[in-house]
């Protein structure tokens, strides 16, 4: 399971980490994933639901496993309004 997390509180921790990297662009490529994710997107590789905060990192509709490689979620966020 996923770990729940709100755009703000997300932002604010991936700037933390990533500070050339603009929170305004982040917040609305977030706002547009969890969209996406509540509207039913797939993922383009394997038809799983999409991951909102890896889609709008990456710039594609993906899941965790096709955009990590890995199948544990346990540790990474996701947006908390589209649980
Ligand atoms: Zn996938």
């Amino acid at each position: 399971m996923f770990v729940p997390i709100s755009i703000d509180e997300f932002v604010k921790k991936h700037i933390k980490t990533n500070p050339s990297e603009n929170a305004a662009d982040l917040k609305a490529s977030l706002t547009e994933a969890a969209d996406k994710k509540k509207n039913g997107f797939k993922c383009s590789q394997c038809g799983q639901p999409v991951w909102a905060i890896g889609t709008a990192i990456v710039g594609w509709n993906g899941c965790f496993t096709c955009i990590t490689g890995e199948a544990d979620c346990s540790e990474d966020y996701e947006i908390d309004s589209v649980f």
